[in-house]
């Protein structure tokens, strides 16, 4: 297998990846974005179909290009992923697209070693940029006890509710991509909704309030105060990532007008091949979606990665690449999905 040797490698070419290459090229350090995408952006592209992003343009850009368009549009994600794609072309960043990192490791002699589907690579530095929400499937439990009937959907395989089975359709979690998909579904079908309240934003999407409250939750609630910087950041970002995050788009009182079935609980079984909800009641559904992201991949379980990052690199100037202590993405193996 052949090697090369790099400066830095940046697993990912999503915003974080993106404008990590940006930086460093502008510094005139050498680094190379490696992505499993066979274009740029198609990490948003394949979303469901009327994802509209949460946040207004001014709040999508990356450092040194503005998101085309008015202050408050909110992006569709086909925008957002063309966006993306300028931006990589704008400063000829360099990625390599469709490659997948298959396993990190620390390298003998420092720095690490990057093995991917199209070879090995010896760098001095890492960004894993890999992501957070939405792109590794956890699929319950009770999935492998459903009726084969039943269609079965993670949130990262819905496009659109033409995918959806006649019956009842059962969305399990309760969070942004459960809400959004148990209000797109309802237009079509009956849907149950099932999770636990995760809170939402205090003020209405879209409304002219939350032009005022936005730029405080994005520049200085998340900026300077719920961050990984302090105690209470990190303790509400793993709250986030073991519950959901709030409500945004789609809150309770459009799910309630919508008539989005919503019960407050968990899936506590099957019967008869027919998921049961906590408060007992069986649901005779025709899909479930399961809209629940696995946060981090448990080496051996669900994932081959294998993330050695023991804080062994480079130091000095290329320091400001260090790696991060998650392993690369598990999407290509989700515990179960059909
Ligand atoms: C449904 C949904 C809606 C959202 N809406 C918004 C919004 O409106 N506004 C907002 O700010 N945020 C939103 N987010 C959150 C946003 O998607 C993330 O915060 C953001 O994408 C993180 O960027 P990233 O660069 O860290 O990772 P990603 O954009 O997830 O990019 C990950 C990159 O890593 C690559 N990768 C992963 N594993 C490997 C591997 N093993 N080998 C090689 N490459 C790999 C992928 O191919 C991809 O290029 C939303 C998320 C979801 C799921």
């Amino acid at each position: 297998m052949r090697t090369e040797h790099l400066e830095t490698v940046i697993i990912g070419a999503g915003q974080a990846g993106l404008s990590t290459a940006y930086q460093l090229k502008r510094l005139g350090r050498p680094c190379l974005v490696l992505a499993t995408e066979s274009r740029v952006g198609d990490c948003w592209r394949n979303q469901w179909d009327s994802l509209t992003l949460f946040t207004p343009a001014w709040a999508d850009a990356l450092p040194g290009m503005p998101f085309p368009g008015p202050a408050w549009h909110t992006p569709t994600k086909d925008e957002f992923a063309d966006y993306l794609e300028a931006y990589a072309a704008q400063f000829a960043l360099p990625v390599r697209l469709g490659t997948r990192v298959e396993r990190l490791t620390a390298g003998d002699h420092g720095g690490f070693v990057v093995t991917t589907s199209g070879g090995r690579i010896e760098a001095d530095n890492v960004v894993v940029a890999t992501g957070t929400f939405g792109r590794t499937p956890l699929v319950p439990d009770f999935a492998d006890q459903l009726d084969p009937g039943i269609r079965q959907l993670h949130s990262s395989e819905y496009r659109r509710p033409s995918q959806l089975a006649p019956g009842t359709v059962l969305v399990v979690g309760a969070s942004h991509s459960g809400c959004d998909i148990a209000f797109e579904a309802i237009e079509t079908h009956d849907t149950v909704l099932v999770g636990r309240d995760t809170g939402q934003l205090p003020v209405a999407y879209g409304s002219p309030l939350a032009k005022v409250m936005y730029p405080f939750i994005l520049f200085v609630l998340f900026a300077h105060v719920l961050n990984r910087r302090n105690p209470l950041g990190r303790k509400q970002m793993d709250h986030f990532r073991q519950h959901g995050g709030p409500r945004i788009r789609v809150q309770q009182a459009d799910l309630e007008r919508s008539g989005v079935d919503w019960v407050r609980g968990r899936v506590a079984g099957v019967q008869d091949g027919r998921p049961v909800l906590d408060d007992g009641r069986v649901v005779d559904a025709g899909t479930v979606v399961c809209a629940r992201d696995s946060v981090r991949c448990s080496a051996g379980s669900t994932c081959q990665c294998s993330a050695t990052t023991d804080g062994r690199g480079s130091s000095g100037a290329s320091s400001t690449t260090r790696q991060a202590s998650t392993s690369p993405d598990c999407a290509s193996s989700p515990r179960r999905s059909r």
